[in-house]
C-alpha cells in the first residue's frame, strides 16, 4: 500500500471514530511523527496528503528546516527538550507538545521573549508515573498551568500524554480520559486569555482510535504510517 492509501485509510478510521463518539471529523488532526525520516521521505509525505509533521529531536528539525523539507506543512515538535535547546525550538515549530517541567516552561518563555513572540505550547502529563518517561505528574498539571498564565513568552493549548504502549484496544482508555478531565479541570478553574485549552494531543499508531473514542484533537502516527522504525540511539539532545 502506497503512503496515499495508507493516509486516506487512516483519516477514514480516524472520521468514522470521531463520529461513533457524537464528534465533528474536522476537529482531530493527523500529525505524522516523522522522527528518523530523511528530508526526501518527508518532503513525499506531504505530497501524499500529510498537512502536520511532528519532530522528535533537535537535531533533526535542525537539518529538515535547512532542507526546507516541510514546504507546504506545518512543524510541530514532540519530542523531550532539553532546556540548553530551547532556542532551537522556540518561534521554528507552530506548537511544542513536550513541555514537560517548570525549568523547560520557564526557559521556553524567556527565550519567546527574546525573540519578542509567544510560543504555543502543550503540557506533557505523565499520567502513569512512568519513570521513563518525561511530563508533569496530573497533580502538578493545574499549578503548571496557572504559571503559563504567568509567563509571557508562553500560550498554553492544551495537555499532552505518551500513556504505556497498549497490548489491547480499550487498554489506554482511561488514560486518555483522564487527559481530557485534566484539561477540563484546568479550563474551568483558570479563567485567563492566555491560556485556550483546545488542544487534546493523545493517541499514536497503536491506540489512536481510543484516543479519539475519548476526545484528542491531534493523533501523532508514525509507524502505521512509516512502517517500523529502527530503534532510535539513546538521546543525546
Ligand atoms: C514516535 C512518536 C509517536 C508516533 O509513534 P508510533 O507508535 O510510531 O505511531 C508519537 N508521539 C511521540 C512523542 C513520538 O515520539
Amino acid at each position: 500500500m502506497d503512503l496515499r492509501e495508507k493516509i486516506a485509510g487512516l483519516r477514514a478510521g480516524m472520521d468514522a471514530a470521531a463520529r461513533a463518539a457524537g464528534r465533528d471529523p474536522a476537529d482531530v488532526a493527523l500529525l505524522a511523527a516523522t522522527k528518523t525520516q530523511s528530508s526526501d521521505a518527508i518532503r513525499a509525505a506531504i505530497a501524499a496528503g500529510v498537512t502536520l509533521c511532528g519532530e522528535n529531536r533537535v537535531q533533526e528539525l535542525d537539518a529538515h528546516l535547512a532542507d526546507g523539507a516541510y514546504a507546504g506543512a506545518s512543524v510541530h515538535f514532540i519530542g523531550h527538550l532539553q532546556t540548553n535547546k530551547v532556542k532551537h525550538v522556540v518561534g521554528r515549530v507552530a506548537l511544542i507538545h513536550s513541555i514537560s517541567s517548570e525549568k523547560l516552561l520557564r526557559a521556553v518563555s524567556a527565550q519567546a521573549d527574546k525573540l519578542g513572540l509567544v510560543q504555543d505550547i502543550l503540557l506533557e502529563i505523565n499520567l502513569a508515573g512512568e519513570a521513563s518517561k518525561s511530563g508533569f505528574p496530573p497533580e502538578e498539571a493545574l499549578p503548571a498551568a496557572a504559571l503559563c498564565a504567568q509567563l509571557s513568552g508562553v500560550r498554553l493549548r492544551g495537555l499532552m500524554c505518551i500513556p504505556p504502549a497498549a497490548a489491547a484496544p480499550g487498554e489506554n482508555l482511561p488514560y486518555f480520559q483522564k487527559l481530557r478531565q485534566l484539561a477540563v479541570d484546568i479550563t474551568g478553574k483558570i479563567l485567563d486569555n492566555r491560556i485556550d485549552m483546545d488542544v487534546l494531543s493523545m493517541g499514536m499508531s497503536g491506540d489512536w482510535p481510543d484516543a479519539i473514542a475519548a476526545g484528542s484533537t491531534c493523533i501523532r502516527v508514525g509507524s502505521a504510517l512509516f512502517g517500523p522504525r529502527p530503534p532510535m540511539s539513546p538521546r543525546k539532545d
